[in-house]
């Protein structure tokens, strides 16, 4: 408890935080986009929670959505011909792809939602390198991909994480989650960079309360922010887009950052400090106060002249990346490289059966773009379909070919 917090309050030392911002300038560290992930081999590293999803699993009342089927027992034990290990922008095309080429499938993700990074991350961000679209939103550009990726009907398993894998005498696969257990001939893992989750700070569990209430990782829906007194924490061009985004709905912001360097764009970092935005640098959080999951105000202290200064907040956004482990995926028996799985030109991985796509492969050349999983899907879906049938084709001709 740092000097400033009465013993009293529920206020929670956040000195620590000065070393996760100092952290992220550690090795093992990767951009993802321009979000920054800590990628880590050993889930026992991260602190409880935080190697795992930050979502809740879905309740089946929620879904199905139309062209969902949600696994019942029943399914769970039929066979299918390809299994999709996550259901981000690589996962949903591979979907689509497979069921175009006849496949049944289904689709398992950690998340509660499909979308991968992009629904998780960054809804609100327009991405500009999507071929087609010249600039669109992430949630609009995941609507799209959903629609085109459930039009076969798979079968979608959300807030389920496949722990194992394993190949069994009659040649199928064995996969189990942390609920139920799935048959299938060919399996494509597209689990992106793996469960992923938000730094938190460190020896601050009661604060998980506020997530979502008046602690957020991620700004999903602007309205949440109207008229709240806002501080963001972060140098990155997260930390930047939540302010800019939300400068017109929040009462104020406050911005702070450790350093006087930023990892954000020049130019957005530039609009930042030309708005109404007040921006800190060399300052660091000390101290939430909180009760009655409300935050009351937050402490902040110079790193310099180590001044402390009590902010009105009631609200805070954490812009301090996000922590990324491959998890379970390890110990399938897959050749891994570079904290990845590495794959052939036909997306094989070293399991026969078994392919991989998007952000989770490793090959020469590998850029980890929207663009090269969907090409990457389309070949995994091909290639699991010439396996389980040797006799049918590759390359199936293309789509404008097929009648409607
Ligand atoms: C802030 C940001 C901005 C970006 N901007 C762009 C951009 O402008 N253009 C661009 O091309 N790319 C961009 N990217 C990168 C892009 O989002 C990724 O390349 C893309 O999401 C990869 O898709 P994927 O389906 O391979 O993996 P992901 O989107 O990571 O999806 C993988 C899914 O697999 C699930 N999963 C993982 N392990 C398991 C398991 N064991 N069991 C069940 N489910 C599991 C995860 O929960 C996740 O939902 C950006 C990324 C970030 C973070």
């Amino acid at each position: 408890m740092s000097e400033a917090t009465p013993p009293e309050n529920n206020g929670r030392n956040t000195e620590n935080s000065s070393s996760l911002e100092a952290a992220a300038e550690h090795n093992g560290e990767a951009l993802i986009g321009d979000a920054h992930v800590q990628a880590t081999d050993d889930i026992e590293a991260a602190p409880p929670g935080q190697a795992e999803t930050h979502q809740e699993p879905i309740h089946a009342e929620d879904y199905p959505k139309e062209g969902m089927h949600i696994p019942h027992p029943g399914s769970v034990d039929a066979v299918f011909d390809c299994t999709i290990i996550g259901g981000g922008p690589t996962g949903l095309y591979a979907a689509f792809y497979a069921g175009m080429r006849e496949m049944s499938v289904k689709i398992i993700d950690s998340l509660g939602e499909l979308g991968g990074q992009v629904s998780a991350l960054y809804p609100e961000k327009f991405i500009f390198d999507v071929a087609g679209f010249p600039k669109i939103k992430g949630k609009d550009f995941i609507v799209g991909c959903v629609e085109q990726g459930l039009q076969f009907g798979p079968t979608v398993c959300l807030g389920e994480k496949v722990e194992g894998l394993e190949k069994q005498a009659d040649g199928t696969f064995l996969l189990t989650t942390d609920k139920y257990q799935h048959r299938t001939k060919t399996v494509i893992i597209a689990a992106g960079v793996g469960a992923f989750a938000p730094r938190k700070l460190p020896d601050a569990p009661e604060l998980d309360a506020l997530e979502g209430e008046c602690l957020f990782y991620f700004v999903k829906d602007l309205e949440t922010f109207r008229n709240k007194k806002l501080l963001i924490v972060g140098g990155g061009d997260s930390a930047m887009d939540w302010a800019m985004g939300l400068e017109p709905i929040a009462e104020n912001i406050t911005l702070i950052h450790r350093r006087d360097k930023w990892r954000a764009h020049e130019d957005s970092v530039n609009k930042v400090l030309r708005s109404s935005v007040d921006v800190r640098v060399f300052h660091e959080v000390k101290n939430v106060e909180h009760g009655n999951n409300a935050i009351k105000s937050v402490t902040i202290f110079n790193n310099k002249t180590k001044e402390e200064t009590t902010l009105d907040i009631d609200t805070l956004v954490m812009c301090l990346g996000f922590i990324a482990n491959l998890g379970p995926i390890r110990s399938w028996g897959l050749e891994i490289v570079e904290g990845g799985i590495a794959v052939d030109s036909t997306m094989a991985t070293s399991i026969p059966g078994v392919y991989a796509a998007g952000d989770v492969v490793r090959y020469n050349g590998k850029l980890n773009l929207i663009a090269t999983g969907f090409g990457e899907a389309a070949i995994a879906a091909n290639y699991c379909k010439n396996f389980i049938d040797p006799t049918s084709r590759i390359f199936p001709g293309h789509s404008s070919e097929k009648s409607e």
